[in-house]
């Protein structure tokens, strides 16, 4: 496809550049609720092409588009919305792999900073960017337009990427196709990270992580399971092993330490890390398990933790069958609309209803935990008080405590960097002041304030916990760095900036 012929001719010829004062934005239904608890399927029924193609007509063709600044990635976000308008489905799809590996994870998943960004959001509703996103990619695989993209080179070096979440999958795939010998390790028994065994099936069906990978074995990616990088146990790959074995080794280790609530009563059975409750769900999902052995069904649950893994851990209990699920928020409830302090094109602060808060579950906000209550060694409740802010604290409101009763309680409060044992203890890497593995604008790991020669550091391991649209970014600017590591020169994008490196 001549992609300058794209290019050029979206300055000047979008479809409609009335659409916006035509049609005014939708979305796809949503399955009703009672049916979608009956199942782990994915919320969202399916958007007849036509809706979306009058969708995709409201891009405006504002001139300057902020959504590409929205977009971590960069995205190239007029072009495929003129695209699909015209019907041009397999050019739309080629202009969305320019920037995104991965358009059919962030399509479902993405909380979409670019349509916060949208230019027609300032004073309509914006552009539904993330919904154009994922139908491209749904019908780019159903008509046999997503093939290997294999490499016209070999360059004979060989790349260790340990870690196989969004950040470790997009850099596998940008160095393999650069030609290089790309080897992932992953310690659980499947690949994914998060998106496997974490994201809950009916946010993101686990078929379209299969579907990828299928796409990434045939251009040449090796993945290895069960291998815990830094370890000695039957399998592993030690430390200095690894050194050798590789020219570079890119760290995706994701951050996987649980924020706790060291408080009174934490050690009472009943009390768990989100983390540790939901791989189960996607276990019994996967087929491997009947049940879990945590499971919420006909619990009284509280979930710590307002964000997106408690609405995660909502969603699950309601399908398990929970007889009521309580999550506590300690910040107040955001405002309804944008709040002041988040202008346009910020992403903004505002009051946010997932599918899973649609389900069911009280939201209680302004709410701090001071300790739990069990019998017998098991969590039967927990005393919490209402706070406020007062000078950039939290402040209890005096004579606000109350007692809930509970025998499931969720710690969804956060993650605070990568484990340290074995690979990175090993390695010697620097953790900066948030627990993060240091690294530098080159993307290389620091030790003792020097750069590792070829260990380079992408996604949650280096950023802190962040978003699947910022791994993929991730990886793909730290394959640029290794490429030009290995080569000396490299062609590959970087859409990450110095001063990007550190937002979130
Ligand atoms: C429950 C939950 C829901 C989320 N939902 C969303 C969402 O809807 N949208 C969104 O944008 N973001 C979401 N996020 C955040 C998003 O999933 C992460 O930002 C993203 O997955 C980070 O990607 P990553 O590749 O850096 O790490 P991860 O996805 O965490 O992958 C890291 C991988 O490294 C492996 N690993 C670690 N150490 C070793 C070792 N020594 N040897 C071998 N393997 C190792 C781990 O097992 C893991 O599989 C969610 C996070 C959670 C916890
Ligand atoms: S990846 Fe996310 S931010 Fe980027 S265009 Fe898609 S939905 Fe928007």
């Amino acid at each position: 496809m001549d992609l300058t012929w794209t290019t050029q001719s979206w300055w000047w010829q979008m479809g409609d550049i009335r659409g916006f004062l035509k049609h005014d934005r939708a979305l796809p239904a949503r399955r009703p609720v009672p049916l979608r608890l009956l199942d782990w399927n994915e919320v969202y029924q399916d958007f007849p092409p036509k809706d979306l193609q009058t969708q995709a007509s409201r891009c405006m063709d504002c001139g300057v588009p902020f959504c590409h600044n929205g977009c971590p990635l960069g995205n190239l976000i007029p072009e495929w919305n003129d695209l699909v308008e015209r019907g041009h489905w397999e050019e739309a799809i080629e202009r969305l792999h320019a920037t995104n590996n991965f358009p059919d994870f962030t399509g479902r998943l993405c909380p979409a900073p670019c349509e916060s960004a949208c230019v027609l959001g300032i004073n309509q509703n914006p552009v539904t960017i993330k919904q154009i996103e994922r139908d491209i990619i749904e019908r780019a695989f159903s008509e046999g337009w997503v093939s290997p993209v294999l490499p016209t080179v070999s360059t004979g070096k060989r790349v260790a990427v340990i870690g196989s979440g969004p950040a470790g999958l997009a850099a596998a795939q940008q160095l393999t196709r650069a030609g290089h010998d790309v080897t992932v390790f992953e310690r659980a028994d499947r690949i994914g990270g998060l998106l496997r065994y974490g994201i809950p099936e009916f946010k993101m069906e686990k078929k379209f992580i299969d579907r990828r990978l299928a796409q990434m074995s045939a251009e040449g990616t090796r993945f290895e399971v069960g291998v815990n990088v830094g370890g000695d146990g039957p399998g592993d790959l030690p430390v200095e092993e690894l050194r050798t074995r590789f020219d570079a080794v890119v760290l995706a280790l994701g951050s996987t330490i649980g924020r706790d609530l060291p408080v009174p009563g934490r050690e009472l059975d009943g009390i768990h890390q989100a983390m540790e409750y939901l791989p189960m769900s996607n276990r019994v999902q996967e087929g491997d398990i009947d049940e879990p052995a945590i499971t919420a069904s006909g619990k009284k649950v509280v979930i710590i933790g307002g964000g997106d893994t408690g609405a995660d851990c909502l969603g699950t209990a309601l399908r398990q069958g929970a007889e009521i699920v309580h999550q506590f928020e300690i910040m107040a409830r955001p405002p309804v609309e944008r709040a002041g302090s988040t202008p346009w094109p910020t992403y903004p602060l505002m009051y946010r209803v997932s599918s899973a808060h649609e389900e069911g579950g009280e939201r209680v906000f302004a709410v701090n935990t001071s300790d739990f209550i069990g019998s017998g060694g098991k969590v039967t409740g927990l005393r919490a008080h209402e706070v406020r802010m007062a000078a950039g604290r939290f402040e209890k409101v005096e004579g606000s405590d109350f007692v809930l009763e509970c025998d499931l309680v969720l710690l969804a409060m956060g993650f605070v960097g990568p484990e340290r044992e074995g690979l990175l203890d090993g390695l010697g890497a620097d953790i900066t002041d948030r627990g993060n593995v240091s690294r530098g604008t080159d993307w290389a790991a620091r030790v003792g304030a020097n750069a590792d020669a070829g260990v380079f550091v992408a996604g949650d391991a280096g950023r802190g916990q962040s978003l699947i649209v910022w791994a993929i970014a991730e990886g793909r600017s730290c394959a640029a760095a290794v490429d030009e590591y290995l080569m000396g020169a490299t062609a590959l994008p970087s859409p990450i900036t110095p001063t990007t490196m550190q937002m979130r």
